[in-house]
C-alpha cells in the first residue's frame, strides 16, 4: 500500500501501479471475480484547477463504483488543518488499509502541506497535534507492517528538516526504551535544539525543532513567500462527509473484491486433480552390493537391475542368465 500524504497529487505513482483490470461495482454470484492488483495507491492532497498537476482522470474523487477502486485519491479543498486531517484517517484512511491488509507500506511524507510553505501554500498541516505530521506517522508505525517511509516535497528547508527529524524520532524509537526512560531511541521533542552547523539562521528565531503555526510565529526573511498562517479551513463538514461516503463505499467493494478472489484460489486449490505418474516397466533401483565376507556355500551376490552375478567361493563369476526377479 502506498499512501501519499504530500499536498499535491501523487500522479505518478498513482499511474505506473494503476491495474489495467475494470473492477465490476458488484461481482455477481458464480461469476469469476478479476485479480487483485498487488499495490494500492491512496494520495491526499490538495486539488484545484490552479494546483499543480494539472487534473487526470484519476485526481479527484474516485466515485463508489470507480473501476478503478485501487488507485484512490483524496482531494482537499485549501487548507487542510490537522483536525481534518484527523479526521479523514479514521474515516478513510483507515477502512481502506483494514480492507486492503496490505503486507508492506509505503509512506510518501511530502511536507509541504504545512503552513506557510512556500510552494505548498494551500496546507494548513501542523506537525504536533492530533492529525499533524507526528500524530500521522505513529498511526502508520502502529500498524506494525513493514514500512518504507520516503519525503517528499517540503520548500521550507528548515520546516521540511524538523519535521522529518521529529518523524525519524518517533519512526526509530522503540516502546521498550520509552518505558526504560532512556534518552536515546526516544522520540525527540520539539524544543530540541538545533545543532550548530552552517544552515543553523534559517532556524531563527527559535532555533528549535519546533514548526511555528501560524504568520506571527515567523520571522521570515521572505514575507511574500509566507503569508499563509491562520487561515480558516475550506473543507467543510458537507465536503468531507462526501469524501467519507465514497470511501465507506470504496473500502466494501475493496473487501469484496479479494474476499472473492481469495474464495477462488482456496477452491482451486484444494479442488487440484494430480496427475497419475507413469508407472515404470521394471523396478529400477541402484546396485545394491552385499559386502558379507563369502563362505563356501555362500557366494556373493551383486544385484544389478535384476541380474544376478554369481561369484563362487573360489573367485569365479558367471552370470545368471534366469529371468530377472525383483532384487
Ligand atoms: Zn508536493
Amino acid at each position: 500500500m502506498y499512501l501519499d500524504l504530500d499536498l499535491h497529487y501523487g500522479d505518478g505513482v498513482a499511474q505506473a501501479f494503476l491495474s489495467p483490470t475494470h473492477y465490476p461495482s458488484s461481482i455477481p454470484p458464480g461469476k469469476k471475480p478479476p485479480r487483485p492488483p498487488q499495490v494500492l495507491t491512496l494520495s491526499i492532497h490538495h486539488h484545484s484547477p490552479i494546483f499543480f498537476p494539472p487534473h487526470t482522470a484519476h485526481s479527484g474523487l474516485p466515485s463508489p463504483d470507480s473501476p478503478h477502486p485501487f488507485t484512490l485519491s483524496l482531494p482537499l479543498a485549501a487548507y487542510p488543518s490537522s483536525s481534518t486531517y484527523a479526521r479523514l484517517w479514521g474515516s478513510c484512511v483507515e477502512p481502506i488499509k483494514k480492507a486492503f491488509d496490505p503486507d508492506y507500506i509505503v509512506l510518501q511524507l511530502g511536507t509541504d502541506g504545512l503552513t506557510g510553505d512556500p510552494i505548498g501554500r494551500y496546507g494548513a498541516w501542523s506537525v504536533d497535534g492530533e492529525g499533524g505530521v507526528v500524530w500521522c506517522v505513529e498511526k502508520v508505525k502502529g500498524w506494525g507492517r513493514p514500512t518504507c517511509v520516503l519525503g517528499g516535497g517540503g520548500y521550507d528547508h528548515a520546516n521540511t528538516a524538523r519535521a522529518w527529524a521529529l518523524a525519524t524520532s518517533v519512526l526509530v524509537s522503540d516502546q521498550a526504551t520509552r518505558l526504560a526512560d532512556v534518552q536515546v531511541g526516544r522520540p525527540l521533542h520539539p524544543d530540541t535544539a538545533v545543532p550548530d552547523f552552517a544552515g543553523l539562521p534559517e532556524f531563527a528565531p527559535s532555533f528549535t525543532l519546533e514548526v511555528p503555526h501560524s504568520t506571527s510565529d515567523y520571522a521570515s526573511s521572505v514575507p511574500i513567500l509566507k503569508p499563509l498562517g491562520n487561515v480558516p479551513d475550506e473543507n467543510t463538514d458537507a465536503s468531507l462527509s462526501h469524501t467519507e461516503a465514497a470511501f465507506k463505499t470504496l473500502a466494501v467493494r475493496i473487501r469484496s473484491i479479494l474476499a472473492a478472489y481469495s474464495r477462488q484460489v482456496t477452491s482451486i486449490k484444494y479442488n487440484i486433480k494430480t496427475p497419475a505418474l507413469p508407472v515404470p516397466r521394471t523396478t529400477s533401483k541402484p546396485p545394491v552390493l552385499d559386502l558379507r565376507r563369502p563362505g563356501p556355500s555362500e557366494p556373493a551376490r551383486i544385484v544389478e537391475r535384476g541380474r544376478r552375478i554369481h561369484r563362487s567361493a573360489t573367485g569365479q563369476s558367471h552370470w545368471d542368465m534366469s529371468p530377472p526377479t525383483a532384487g
